[in-house]
Order: structure tokens, then C-alpha cells, then sequence
């Protein structure tokens, strides 16, 4: 493979200058093993385009492999500076970390790059990863942070980028189109939230304010997340999302001044959707705990919505839960979340399309049929579907390491996959209509009941 380089570095002698000839020429480098050449021509390169990412890129992996581990670190780091959705970049620093022994930064790193590129799953590291940091509840305020919840004394003199990192900011790339189904739910969005933010002066004319959050509800695993980092790809927004049970136990003893924190950058950030999962925790503190600590973090909350302090413009908030009926009434004020959607499992030409996104950029046999999966996999939630296509996935890798060359996915491996993953939303929805039958005021959850086919549309 050397020899094959040879015209290269010959060609690249006659024109030093010729940058996407060295970024090619350097990653070719690294490709055979290479590496102390490929750092040479990448330092040389950087000398005259000392920002280059792909230059950065190639020289930090060159010193990885050749366990200069500290110099990567500062080149990767360096690049992340100026580039922060450098998916590949995030790779690698997760590799670093992972090799200097701090497994949940590198999980969150790698859970970064994968957030940017999905196409850059590395089963190894996926599974070192695990072994080494078992998933944590909530992921997305550490995939920024790399881990580390803000110190109380740090949080005044932080810079916004320094806090931004901090807390998860994010440009997601995905769209709508990116989310199989859930048309009646994006439309919503599109109305409610996405042409106020768009056409803010044709609403006040006609005296809508724009404002107020969008809850969306349902079973786990339909998607509700994606959708509202979709939302945010679609209006090319910002997109910071946190789990209020961090909110509520890294930052113990500091939650309110981090809630504002986290307003304040969004604020900031705008046009920005904030994201709130697991919105049920703060009701659920609410009444268990009954302290006044976790009142005064609920009234925080509350002001903040409400916009109080500081105008909201700008801002979409939106927030999940998969058990809305613990959620304090005083959420569902007008202007805090007025709007409650119920995000459902997809039915079958939305499993067909979920598939397909799932599927994307995969090898695939030719007689690879998402429809006829769909059709076999009602009550499987999007990310019961994921599982099914992880195991196939699983079973092609195996089956090419026994042959010892790639095979593609086929369509009785993902068959045999959706046999063994069981419908995991079948349970939320025997809880949902004992409280859609009993507890449905004002007709809250009269969607479930649609749903369940126990009321018809619009009676
Ligand atoms: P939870 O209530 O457990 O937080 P959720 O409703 O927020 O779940 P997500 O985390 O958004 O669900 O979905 C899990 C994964 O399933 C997503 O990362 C995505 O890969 C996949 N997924 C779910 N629904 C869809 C969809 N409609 N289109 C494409 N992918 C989907």
C-alpha cells in the first residue's frame, strides 16, 4: 500500500499548496499505518492553514495512534474549539477519554458524535463504553458537558460558550423528515410553535401571542425526544435538552439559579428549542418531598416559563413525559404548557418510514422490504424498531466476521429480530385509559381514548 502512495507525496512535493491533496494524502497515511509521515505533512500543512479541520483532524488521529495521547488531545480539543459539530472530532476525543480512564466523558463524547453522525458507530467502542459507563438516565446535558454538571462557584464568571458546552447545546442537523410518521403531531408543531417563531408579526396582527410550551406525551421509545430535536433541525434552531432529574439532583442545593442559567441561555441562544424531559419529576417532587426547596424550584420553573423575568421571544419550550397525569395542573396554565400532544406508536406506513430512516446508509440485500417488516411489527415502538435493526445489524456483523468479508443486512435477519422484541407499550397504555376513563378533566386525554378506538374522533 506504501508503494501505492509514492505519485502522491511526489505530486504533493511539486505542489506543496494543494490542500485537499494533502487532506487526502495524510488520511491515506493514516489508513497505512503511516502514521509518523502523515504527522509531518499534517504539521507542515497546519503552518499554512492553521485551522484546517481536516488537517487537525488527521494530525490528532496520527498522534493517537502513535500514543502521543496528550498532543491529541490538545489538536482535538483545539478543533472542537472552533468546530463543535465536527461529528469525527467527537470520535476520536471519546477514544482519547476512554483511554484516559474517564469512561462517562467519553461516553458522552461518543454519544456527541453519534448525535452529529449516527453513520460513525463503532461497535467496539460501543461496547467498551458500556462495560466501562453504563448508560445514565439522562444523557443529553452531559453529551455537551462531556460529564461534568456546572460547580456552583463556576457558574458567574462562565462564559456563554464555556456554559453552552456546559449544558448541551446542540444545532441538530436532523428534520422532520427524519422522523417516520406523526404527521397530525408535526403539523401541530408547524402551527403552534414553528409559524409564530417564523411570522411573529402576522400572529400579533391577529392578536395570537406567540409563547408558551408544547408538552408532548405518550408511551417511552415513540420518538418523542427526536421529535423535538427535529423541531429545532427544522427551524435550524438551537437545541439544548435537559432531564429535570438533573436539574434536580446533580445540582442539588443550586437548582433554581441553574433553571435561570438554563433560560438565560436559551435566551441567549434564540432561536433556541428547550427541551424538558422528564418534565414529570418536578410534580413528582412536588408531592413526595413536599420541601419547600422543591417549591421554590417549581415556582422558578414557573416564572420562567411565564416569562417573568426575562421575555421568552424566541424560545420554543417543550417538554415529555410519559405520565402527564402526575404533572401539577398549574404546568397547564395558558402560556406555560397549554399545548399537550400525544406522540402515539406509529402505525404501519409510519413504521414503514421509520424503518427506512433507520435503515438508511446501512448494506442492505436486495430484497430488503421495510412495508412487509411493517406489516409485521404492529405495537413496536420507534425504538422497539431500532432494537429490531441493532439485532440484525448484530447478525450481519457476525456472519461477516465468520466469512471474513462484509454481508449485507438481509431481510430474514430483520424478520427473525422483529419475532424477538416485544411491544414495550402495551403496558403504558392499560395505565393511560384507567386515566383517560377516570381522571379525563376537560377531556385532557380524550386522544387516548381515540386512540384505543373507546371514542370516536372529535365526540
Ligand atoms: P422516552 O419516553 O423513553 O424518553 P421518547 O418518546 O423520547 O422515549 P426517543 O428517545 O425520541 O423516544 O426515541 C428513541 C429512539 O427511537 C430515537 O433515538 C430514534 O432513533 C428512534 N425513533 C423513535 N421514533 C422515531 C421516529 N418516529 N422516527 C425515527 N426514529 C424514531
Amino acid at each position: 500500500m506504501s508503494a501505492d502512495l509514492q505519485p502522491l507525496l511526489d505530486a504533493l512535493q511539486f505542489s506543496p499548496n494543494n490542500l485537499a491533496l494533502r487532506q487526502h494524502l495524510v488520511r491515506q497515511l493514516n489508513g497505512a499505518d503511516r502514521h509518523q509521515d502523515a504527522e509531518t505533512l499534517c504539521r507542515e500543512g497546519l503552518r499554512q492553514f492553521p485551522t484546517d479541520a481536516a488537517l487537525q483532524l488527521s494530525l490528532a488521529e496520527a498522534y493517537f495512534a502513535l500514543n502521543k495521547h496528550s498532543a491529541a488531545f490538545v489538536v482535538v480539543e483545539e478543533l472542537l474549539s472552533h468546530d463543535a459539530g465536527h461529528a469525527a472530532a467527537h470520535l476520536l476525543h471519546a477514544r482519547l477519554l476512554l483511554a484516559a480512564g474517564q469512561p462517562a466523558d467519553a461516553r458522552a463524547a461518543y454519544e456527541q458524535a453519534l448525535t452529529l453522525n449516527p453513520g460513525l458507530a463503532d461497535r467496539d467502542l460501543g461496547q467498551q463504553l458500556e462495560q466501562a459507563a453504563p448508560a445514565r438516565r439522562v444523557p443529553t446535558p452531559a453529551a455537551g458537558a462531556y460529564g461534568s454538571p456546572p460547580t456552583p462557584d463556576s457558574d458567574d464568571e462562565a462564559e456563554p460558550s464555556a456554559q453552552a458546552r456546559l449544558l448541551g447545546l446542540e444545532k441538530p442537523k436532523i428534520r422532520f423528515a427524519d422522523v417516520g410518521g406523526m404527521e397530525a403531531v408535526k403539523e401541530e408543531i408547524r402551527l403552534k410553535i414553528i409559524h409564530p417563531l417564523q411570522f411573529p408579526d402576522l400572529y400579533k396582527a391577529y392578536g395570537k401571542a406567540s409563547g408558551g410550551g408544547l408538552l408532548l406525551y405518550g408511551p417511552p421509545g415513540c420518538g418523542k425526544t427526536h421529535l423535538a430535536r427535529a423541531t429545532a433541525g427544522e427551524v435550524q434552531a438551537s437545541f439544548i435538552s435537559v432531564g429535570i432529574s438533573d436539574i434536580l439532583d446533580m445540582w442539588l442545593g443550586n437548582s433554581e439559579k441553574n433553571l435561570h442559567q438554563l433560560f438565560e441561555l436559551a435566551r441567549a441562544q434564540a432561536p433556541c428549542v428547550l427541551f424538558f424531559d422528564e418534565v414529570d419529576a418536578l410534580a413528582a417532587n412536588r408531592h413526595d418531598l413536599r420541601q419547600s426547596a422543591g417549591r421554590t424550584v417549581i415556582n422558578q420553573f414557573l416564572d420562567e416559563l411565564d416569562g417573568a423575568t426575562r421575555s421568552n421571544e424566541g424560545v420554543l419550550i417543550m417538554a415529555a413525559t410519559n405520565t402527564p397525569w402526575q404533572l401539577d395542573p398549574a404546568f397547564r396554565r395558558p402560556g406555560r404548557f397549554d399545548r399537550i400532544l400525544l406522540v402515539t406508536p406509529p402505525d404501519e406506513p409510519a413504521r414503514a418510514a421509520i424503518l427506512d430512516i433507520l435503515l438508511r446508509g446501512k448494506p442492505l440485500a436486495a430484497s430488503i422490504s421495510p412495508a412487509a417488516i411493517a406489516a409485521r411489527t404492529a405495537g413496536l415502538s420507534g425504538a422497539d424498531l431500532k432494537a429490531v435493526v441493532d439485532m440484525a445489524v448484530e447478525t450481519s456483523l457476525r456472519a461477516a466476521m465468520r466469512a471474513g468479508r462484509p454481508l449485507p443486512i438481509e431481510q430474514s435477519s430483520l424478520l427473525d429480530a422483529a419475532k424477538q422484541v416485544k411491544p414495550s407499550t402495551k403496558e403504558w397504555f392499560a395505565t393511560a385509559r384507567n386515566y383517560a376513563l377516570y381522571s379525563n378533566e376537560g377531556g385532557l386525554y380524550d386522544d387516548i381514548l381515540v386512540y384505543l378506538g373507546v371514542k370516536k374522533p372529535g365526540s
